[in-house]
């Protein structure tokens, strides 16, 4: 079941909608159904583990899988996805994660032509609005700011739900929060918590496909070099701060006023605003990236940023923006399994743009050819980028076990 609000004018209710039968897939749905898990008492000692089971966890695994390696992808949440997450209204998927690929993602262009997804370009037609900060509005024709981007159809879930089907029976064991990982030997034990309490498992080698500052927060024995854990912790994890909000309608409104969908605002509390309907049908929605810092949207609390998103809604769409099917807002920097304290630093501090991300030749002294750190920060060409997450999963897998001649 799926926890989401359905609000009618005036009127705010929180209803539970049934998640089957549905188009989209629910495996990073929110909440998460447990599923089974193959931890056992005789646990083995494993060639490699996966800590994470983001898209990055997910393609690793596989992609080691393929070279004939069964890596168990142990993850906190119980779900998988990561910050790939969506929420169902009318049988669709609405992202509350990343909704964008582009062109020139060789890495994800190939998962997605194996799962055969289907991308479309992002809805771009018609004007942006641009919303000064007394509320007036302007309209810009044919200023498209995500013009080239490209949707996944079914949205990045069903590429993280296509991943995890390719594993093997409980290989992804959902509620298992890795804490602290010890080096006795050419052994690696990796200390458990899940609602079943604690439990561990071992492995030669582990790669940490969860973001650098969570990574750098386990507890090592013996402990990683203090200049890498370093490098590690200031590695800002991208959107990390960051929340977004959806509104879902029986109608686009929008696209009969005219406009794309999209909106550059200096009023807020959205900052900017797109389209994210599924590619034909409804219902359709609109997505907006909160303007406010994480401190100003605790201080409003999440009804009264709700409540703002959608007056402001209304304000830039008129009347028909005041009656959507349902309103979801997720704020990533209240999210232990994504968020470290400091990526909810004020917005100068925040990373506006993709920082210079990369994993540079950090000395790793007792833990050398023992752990790879995987997640999309790691990344030199893409990272931040579900690309990036897909690339590093690939590098690490081909390092680990070198394809054949
Ligand atoms: C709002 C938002 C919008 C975005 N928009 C875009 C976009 O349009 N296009 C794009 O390409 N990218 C976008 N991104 C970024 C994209 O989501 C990421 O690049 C990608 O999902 C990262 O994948 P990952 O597997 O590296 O990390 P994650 O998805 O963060 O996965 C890490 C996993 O590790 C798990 N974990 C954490 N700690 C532990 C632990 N101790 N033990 C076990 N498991 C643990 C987490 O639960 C999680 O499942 C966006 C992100 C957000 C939040």
């Amino acid at each position: 079941m799926l926890h989401i609000r359905q609000l009618t004018k005036g009127s705010w209710h929180h209803i539970l909608v049934a998640r089957a039968p549905t188009k989209a897939p629910a495996v990073n749905a929110e909440p998460a159904d447990p599923m089974p898990d193959a931890a056992t008492a005789q646990e083995p000692l494993h060639d490699a583990v996966i800590v994470g089971g983001g898209i990055g966890g997910l393609a690793a695994a596989v992609a080691l899988a393929a070279r004939g390696i069964v890596a168990p992808v142990l993850e906190a949440r119980g779900r998988a996805g990561g910050r790939i997450l969506s929420f169902e209204a009318g049988g669709q998927a609405f992202d509350l994660g990343p909704s964008w690929i582009w062109p020139g993602q060789p890495a994800v262009a190939r998962l997605l032509a194996e799962a055969g997804l289907a991308v479309f370009p992002q809805y771009a037609e018609g004007a942006l609005v641009h919303q000064q900060a007394d509320g007036q509005t302007a309209r810009y024709p044919g200023f498209a700011p995500m013009g080239n981007a490209l949707r996944i159809a079914g949205g990045p879930g069903a590429l993280v739900a296509a991943l995890a089907r390719k594993l093997a029976p409980g290989q992804l064991r959902l509620h298992h929060a890795v804490t602290a990982v010890t080096r006795s030997g050419d052994t690696l034990r990796l200390s458990l918590t899940g609602p079943e309490g604690e439990s561990e498992v071992t492995a030669r080698r582990v790669a940490l496909a969860v973001p650098p500052r969570l990574a750098a927060a386990l507890s090592f024995t013996p402990a990683l070099p203090a200049e890498t854990a370093r490098f590690l912790d200031a590695i800002p994890t991208w959107m990390a701060g960051h929340a977004k909000f959806v509104a879902v309608y029986a109608e686009p409104f929008w696209r009969q006023q005219g406009l794309s969908g999209d909106v550059i605002s200096r009023r807020g509390p959205l900052a900017e605003i797109h389209d994210i309907s599924p590619p034909q049908g409804g219902p359709y929605a609109l997505f907006g990236f909160l303007g406010l810092d994480a401190a100003g949207r605790a201080a409003l609390g999440q009804d009264g940023v709700i409540a703002a998103a959608r007056r402001q809604l209304v304000e830039v769409f008129g009347a028909p923006a005041d009656t959507p099917l349902a309103l979801h807002l997720k704020d990533w920097s209240d999210d232990p399994f994504t968020a470290a304290p400091a990526d909810a630093a004020p917005p100068a501090e925040r990373p506006a743009a993709h920082p210079a991300y990369g994993m540079p030749d950090l000395p790793l002294g007792p833990w050398s050819g023992r752990l790879a750190f995987i997640a999309t920060e790691t990344d030199r060409e893409n990272g931040g980028l579900i690309e990036g997450a897909i690339a590093r999963a690939q590098t690490f897998a081909e390092a680990f076990a070198p394809a054949r001649p």
